[in-house]
């Protein structure tokens, strides 16, 4: 096969990895990665299609029903998943590097993606030791206990916008737990999952434990998800896909945990510290380029602080320009393909035709004086109406729809105006109001006088069309286990 080594982080072979070994597509298909900062390939790689998906789940279950995995000490699966985190933290540059050439990043931020990867698995590490059943006093002389155990195989479909870390949210829990897991990452950047299938082999995770299989959506997700033999589906993307994934799954009614889209309102009242709550609102709309999930694309502002911060994000912004994601100084990095590049810019061209007032931005940037690669520049929307499409629909872009409100209620009416319910910001320096707007905000994650924390330690996901499940902390392990009830006779 043909192979574009650009990247010297890369150890991974350009291939699948299947029941502890390194394999070609049974079809021979092959589809490039490309770095989103030029459009320059950056490998060419062995692409999974339905009947490789047959070979990965068919190592995985044969690991989950016959190989050790699941009826290992649980301390040794601790310490397994334990030594994955070693070796991320031993590659850590590199695989930040590599992240940033896959996904387009800048390095800062694949550096703080690297750290909570590494913390996820040694948070889930932590938890294979405490997976405990319960002794129930039913009536009768009879003792009943519970036993928590893994739900068998875990099919894992993760997006681009930050590839190693939502591979370890998933990975890491479904396998602290005994599952076994095949892991399809995006197409756009399946790089850093090959990495992690390399240290899986290279720690000693038994063959079939973690299968890495990249390929498309359509074709190797789809197999996946349909598969009679997985027995759970974790997804994070978007809530279309969501939802496909939930028609399809009902076939051979697998657990589905779903993590989607959002379009969180970033609520600033006119007492709070308004410096602060422009730093960061800044922060919450332009991380990422605006590709997460959680992006604060709405900002909700008090009428009467309107214009004061309007105008100090509008110069801030101003100062976010394209730079070498490499670079350690670079905060504004490119989208990550084509797709959604002309996707973005028709979410901008629907703003203004619909009335918003383009304050700042709007247009494809260039990066090192030339038209290539896939950047935007970061976008400001001001009087923005509650049913204007960049009010409602995720744009998943540097692009930020701002709106006033008078009041408190107003407030909470306007945040909650959406079939999303991801995340969610506050800022004001009335106590009693923090806690008041956050309960009535229907959100998987309010913050308050911050934006964007996350800790492995703290559940995640939605309400509403956000999806459902939580992932991290410990209800993640509820996504991963399933409870059998044992009774036995004593008399
Ligand atoms: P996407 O199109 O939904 O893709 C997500 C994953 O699903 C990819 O691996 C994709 O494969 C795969 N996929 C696509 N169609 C499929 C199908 N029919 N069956 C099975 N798998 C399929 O989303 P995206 O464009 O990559 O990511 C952006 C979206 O994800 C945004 O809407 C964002 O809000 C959401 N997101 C949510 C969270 C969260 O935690 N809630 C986190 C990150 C992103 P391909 O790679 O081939 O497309
Ligand atoms: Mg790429």
């Amino acid at each position: 096969m043909a192979t574009t080594q650009i990247a010297p982080e890369r150890k991974a072979p350009s291939k699948l990895f299947i029941g502890g070994e390194w394999a070609d597509s049974r079809s021979g298909a092959t589809f490039e990665s490309l770095n989103p900062a030029t459009a320059e390939p950056l490998a060419q790689l062995a692409e999974a299609r339905a009947q490789d998906v047959d070979a990965a789940v068919a190592a995985a279950r044969e690991a989950f029903e016959s190989g050790p995995w699941p009826r290992r000490d649980a301390a040794d699966r601790a310490e397994l998943l334990w030594k994955v985190a070693d070796r991320v933290a031993a590659r850590a540059a590199e695989l930040a590097r590599l992240e940033v050439l896959d996904n387009g990043k800048p390095i800062r931020e694949a550096e703080i993606d690297l750290r909570e990867a590494i913390d996820a698995f040694r948070y889930y590490a932590g938890w294979a030791t405490k997976l405990e059943g319960e002794t129930i006093p039913v009536r009768g002389n009879i003792l009943n206990y519970t036993l928590r155990e893994p739900v068998g195989v875990v099919g894992a479909i993760i997006p681009w916008n930050f590839p190693l870390l939502m591979a370890a949210w998933k990975v890491a829990p479904a396998l602290a737990c005994g599952n076994t897991v095949v892991l399809k990452p995006a197409e756009q950047t399946p790089l850093s999952a090959l990495e992690l299938a390399a240290i899986a082999r290279e720690v000693g995770l038994p063959p079939g434990v973690l299968n890495v299989v990249p390929g498309l959506g359509e074709t190797a997700g789809a197999a996946l998800v349909r598969h009679p033999d997985v027995d759970k589906i974790a997804f994070t993307g978007s809530t279309a896909v969501g939802k496909v994934i939930m028609r399809e799954a009902a076939e051979t009614l697998k657990r589905v945990s779903l993590e989607l889209g959002g379009k969180s309102p970033n609520i600033v009242f006119d007492d709070a510290d308004l410096d602060a709550a422009v730093k960061g609102s800044y922060a919450a709309i332009f991380y990422n380029a605006g590709q997460c999930c959680t992006a604060g694309s709405r900002l909700l502002v008090h009428e009467s602080a309107h214009d004061a911060v309007v105008e100090k994000l509008v110069e801030r912004a101003q100062k976010l320009t394209p730079g070498d994601p490499l670079d350690p100084k670079t905060r504004l990095g490119p989208l990550i393909s084509r797709e959604q590049l002309e996707r973005v810019l028709g979410y901008i061209e629907i703003g203004k035709k619909q009335g918003a007032e383009l304050v700042i931005g709007g247009r494809r940037a260039r990066y090192q004086g030339e038209e290539k690669g896939f950047w935007v520049e970061p976008t400001i929307f001001d009087r923005v109406e509650p049913q204007h499409t960049i009010a409602q629909e995720e744009v998943f872009g540097p692009v930020l729809a701002t709106l006033t409100f008078r009041d408190e209620d107003e407030a909470i009416a306007l945040a909650n105006q959406t079939i999303y319910g991801l995340a969610a910001g506050v800022w004001t320096s009335n106590v009693k109001r923090a806690h008041r707007v956050a309960r009535r905000l229907r959100a998987g994650t309010v913050w308050v006088n911050t934006y964007h924390p996350l800790d492995a330690a703290s559940p995640f996901g939605g309400y509403k069309q956000s999806g459902y499940g939580r992932e991290l902390g410990k209800y993640a392990l509820e996504l991963y286990t399933q409870v059998k009830s044992v009774w036995v006779d004593l008399s």
